[in-house]
């Protein structure tokens, strides 16, 4: 696992945002954050493997079963990225305004490459989610709500 293309995409000298590495920590967090930028959208990130591995979802994460929506995989983020609030300056990478909108626990029911299958426990986001990766497509995911 690394943060290279997180690094390489930020200049910490303006942007808020956390440098962070690569951890060991192994707390099943999640985190859904706001971010207004260019365009609105939601990051879906959990932790696995030392990072938070990161979805732009456009709609934001469904909160009703039956609702599919486009989670686009984007550069793995540090961890003490699930607490980051607030603006990065214009001309940075993202810039805009990140607001958490939710964050809790997951747990994992199932992994493989294509597939990810978990329990959120936010405080507005809760139930059995998955992750399917579209085939044939470089980082396109579909993200729905399950029983
Ligand atoms: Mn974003």
């Amino acid at each position: 696992m690394t943060l290279k293309k997180y690094w390489q995409k930020r200049k910490f000298k303006e942007t808020p945002e956390p440098r962070g590495k690569v951890l060991k920590t192994r707390k099943y967090r999640f985190v859904v954050q706001e971010h207004r930028a260019t365009h609105h959208h939601f990051d879906f990130r959990m932790e696995m493997e030392g990072v938070l591995k990161s979805w732009a979802v456009p709609k934001g994460v469904p909160e009703k079963i039956g609702i599919k929506r486009l989670a686009v995989q984007t550069e793995d983020h540090p961890i003490s990225y699930a607490s980051f609030e607030g603006v990065i300056p214009r001309g940075c990478y993202g810039a805009g305004t990140v607001k958490i909108y939710d964050r809790g626990k997951y747990e994992l029911i199932e992994k493989a490459k294509d597939r990810i299958i978990f329990t959120l426990k936010g405080k507005k986001i809760k139930g059995i989610y998955n992750l399917i990766k579209f085939k044939g497509r470089k980082n396109q995911w579909l993200l729905f709500k399950t029983r």
